[in-house]
This record gives structure tokens, sequence and C-alpha cells, in this order.
């Protein structure tokens, strides 16, 4: 079954509102194996709506619209779509009732435009909606389906859990889908692609494989359709292997797990503890993993030491160090990780010291130069990096590649 999603809105169309819907139905759809060809948003005229569906017609069997329902004037979805399909308004007494229970409740008076609400096709099975005002509507022709829902989000996907998924699941006959994430750090898309060059060239077709990049991180995900779903999974499992015997020595993760789960994970396991003294990442490290929750049990703090003195006196680095090497070196970055380490007694410490830019101050350094240190129970591990620009790149990446450098020891160390 081939889908295709209609929104419905000037508001979208202006740039008021992000049309959220489809994303979600989009997300719905797939999940079930339906799948989606086009999704378009439209503005709230007849015109409009009229060759939106002309064409949807043309390209799907299945047309979920969003949208236009409302009791006021501008709403002319339901008229259209009544007239577009031959049918006619008829008074629906159990929608009436329940609107009509609904304004009681509320203690809102009910009003004509809210009656009108009530006025449905009359061919078209209703889908009630007992949390708005403006029911679901399933248009059938043929072969072909027409879904009208309204456009608040809530409401919207409240009918399509309650009444479209389950009807659409009833008609069955889906193919099976699957898929398969994998995390792969340090290594962008073109390179990634290089180097899986020879794999694509010998995935099944059924199978298609993405490139999910976001900076320092490159998400790869293998999708498949098939109709039996055991074959589909084995062949996924294989397809995967193959991926990571290419990154194989490479931080590369299976699933759609990130550094900070694996540190939670593996740092609570083994009761270890971990603390940061962010210069240049302004506390984006010690962020990242304050958002998770549960860190409490492996994460005891850290500093933003982005002042020199602080440097110096928060975190005993030297200054003659830095006189000799400047502020962003790999020396002062291996000062005030052992800082950290030494003031909270973490297993594993990370520091962070550069020029995010777009100026470098008064650093021997070019813009982009950060320089990153892991301190382990035994040794301190300090790398120079050059993300370029701009600024929150920098940044970005440096928080990156802090974490893929931890990750990289506390392996070393299990
Ligand atoms: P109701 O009768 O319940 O008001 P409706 O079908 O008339 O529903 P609209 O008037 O089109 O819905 O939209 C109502 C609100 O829902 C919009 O102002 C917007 O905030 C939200 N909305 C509409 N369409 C979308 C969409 N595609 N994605 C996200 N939000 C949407």
């Amino acid at each position: 079954m081939k889908a295709s999603i209609i929104t419905i809105g000037d508001e979208i169309l202006i740039g008021q509102v992000l049309d959220t819907n489809t994303q979600w139905i989009a997300n719905k759809l797939h999940a079930l194996g339906v799948e989606l060809v086009e999704t378009v948003s439209i503005s709230d005229t007849k015109q409009a709506i009229v060759s939106g569906i002309d064409h949807a017609v043309s390209v799907a069997d299945l047309i979920i619209v969003t949208g236009g329902l409302g009791p006021t004037k501008d709403d002319i979805t339901k008229y259209t779509l009544t007239e577009y399909f031959g049918d006619e308004l008829v008074l629906n007494k159990t929608v009436l009732a329940q609107v009509q229970a609904m304004f009681k409740k509320r203690g809102i008076p009910f009003g004509e435009l809210n009656k009108a609400q009530a006025m449905l096709p009359k061919e078209a099975t209703i889908l009630p909606n007992p949390i708005g005002t403006a029911a679901g509507m399933w248009f059938q022709k043929k072969e072909k389906i027409v879904i009208s829902l309204p456009g608040v989000p809530f409401e919207m996907k409240g009918l399509v859990e309650n009444e479209v998924l389950p009807r659409l699941t009833k008609i069955g006959g889906f193919p099976s889908q699957a898929y398969q994430t994998y995390v792969l750090y340090g290594v962008g898309e073109s390179t990634a692609a290089e180097m899986l060059e020879e794999f694509e060239n010998q995935i099944p077709e059924f199978i298609k494989l993405a490139y999910l990049p976001a900076p320092g991180r490159l998400r790869l995900r293998l999708t498949g359709v098939h109709s039996n779903k055991s074959i589909l999974e084995k062949i996924l499992l294989e397809e995967g292997a193959k991926i990571a015997e290419v990154f194989k020595g490479y931080s590369f993760m299976v699933g759609d797990v990130d550094y900070i789960n694996f540190i939670k994970d593996a740092l609570i396991a083994n009761k270890q503890t971990l603390a940061v003294a962010e210069s240049c990442t302004g506390g984006k490290i010690a962020h990242e993993i304050t958002i998770q929750s549960g860190v409490s049990a492996f994460f005891l703090g850290g500093v933003v030491a982005y002042n020199v003195a602080l440097k110096q006196n928060l975190l005993g680095v030297a200054a003659e160090v830095i006189q000799k090497y400047s502020v962003v070196s790999a020396e002062v970055a291996k000062q005030m990780v052992l800082g950290i380490q030494r003031v909270t007694g973490a297993t594993y410490a990370i520091s962070t010291t550069g020029n995010a830019g777009p100026t470098s101050d008064d650093t021997k350094e070019d813009v982009g130069i950060v320089f990153i240190a892991i301190a382990t129970e035994n040794q301190v591990i300090v790398e120079k990096f050059n993300f370029g620009q701009p600024r929150e790149k920098v940044i970005e990446q440096a928080k990156n590649k802090a974490f893929e450098m931890l990750s990289k020891e506390i392996l070393k160390n299990h």
C-alpha cells in the first residue's frame, strides 16, 4: 500500500506552525509497513484541496489529510471532501451528543457553529474524537482511502492510534519492515561512504543504507522491507556484521546508542567516577552528561575554568607552563585534567582547552585548535584537533571527541 500525507493550513505555509503531524504520521505508517510516497502541505482552499487529493490518489492508495476541520468558515476540508466523494452532510446524532456533553462538562455555551461540527458525510465512516469537536472521516472509493483528521496534534494522534491504525492493521497485507542503526564517531560522511562503497554495491535491493550525519558523529541506518519477517531480520543482521567489519578498529557502536550511554553503563558497572575541567567547551561536556538521569552514580562534577587564573588556582596549572606553551597547549590540557582528577578523586577525568574562535586571542594556536586530555587511573592521553569554524561546531566536535576518547580508554581498561 502506498500512502500520501496532506497537511492543510495557511499557518503551515507562512511558517507560523511547524508541520509536526507529517513526521508523526510518517513514523507510524513506516512502522506499519505502509510505503509513504509523498507528503505535501497545502492551503485551506477548495481548489488546493481538490487538486491535492486529485494528485494524491494518482500516486497513492491511502491519503491521510490533517487540518481544516474547525467550526469556522475558513475550515472547508469537510465540505470539500464530502463533495469530492459525492456524499452529503447529515446530522450525526452520536457526534452531536458527544460534542454537547463535552461543552456541558466544560461549562461552555453550545452554539450553532458547534452544532455544525456534527454535520458529517453520510457514507463515510466516522471516526469518533472524544477529546475534540472535529470527528475524523474515512472516505473510500474503490481501492482508494482518504482519511481526514483534525489538525490539532494531540487530537490527530488519538484518532490515528485508536481508529486509523487498528483499521489499517485489519486490512493488513503490509510487508515487514525492520531497521538497525549504527553509530560511528570520528569518520565523516564522505569518508564513510567511500569505505562502504563495496558494501553498498552488494546489499540486496530490499535493503537501504542511510547516512545521518551530525557534528562529530555519523549514524548509519540499514532499513529493509520484505514479505518474510524472519528472512529480513536474518539478512539485516548479516549485512550489519559486514558494516561492523568495515569499521573494525574505529569507534563504532551497534544500536542508536551514544557515548554517554556507553560511558554511563561502563562506569556505573565498575563503580568508577568521572570529573571534567572545561575551558573552550564551556560546560557543554558536563551538560551533555547531566541532561541524562541517573548520572550522579558516576559523575562527580567539574569546573568551567575559562579564565587563566582559575586554571591556576582551581586546577593547579603552573604559571610557567602557561607562559612557556600558552594556555591552548597539550601541557595545559594535561595539567588541567590532572588537577580536576586530584581535586575530585575521580577515576577518569576530561579536560579541554582550545580556540573556539572566531578570534585566537593571545594564544599561539590557530582558531579551531582544541587540546583534549583524558586522565585514567595510570596515564594521561592528550590529543590535538583542528575543528575549523564556526565556533558552535568547534565546541560540539570537541565535546563529541572528548566522549570518544574517554570511551576508548574505558574500553582499553576493561
Ligand atoms: P479543530 O477543529 O480541532 O480546531 P482543525 O482540523 O481545524 O482542528 P486546524 O485549524 O487546521 O485544525 O489547526 C488547529 C491547530 O493545530 C493549529 O493552529 C496548529 O497549532 C495545529 N496544527 C494544525 N496542523 C498542524 C500540523 N500539520 N502540524 C502541527 N500542528 C498543526
